[in-house]
């Protein structure tokens, strides 16, 4: 599957909100998410909202648009 990354560092794991509950996820090459563990996701937890990521290992925040191909 390829997977998009972070334009920034390279990660392909972004979260939906930095703060609360939060839902883990990868991006397709579609920019679709794929949610790497669904079962675990808490009820309160951020819906995903695709004009505003977060990167999971740096402070970039973004849109879908913006995500570049993964180099993994
Ligand atoms: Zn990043």
């Amino acid at each position: 599957m390829d997977l998009l990354a972070c334009p920034k560092c390279g990660s392909e794991l972004f979260v939906s909100t930095r703060q609360g509950e939060r839902i883990v996820f990868q991006m397709d090459a579609e920019r679709n998410p794929v949610i790497a563990q669904p079962d675990r996701i808490a009820a309160d937890a951020a819906p995903i909202n695709p004009g505003r990521l977060y990167c999971g290992a740096c402070a970039w925040q973004g849109a879908a648009q913006e995500l570049v191909e993964s180099r993994m």
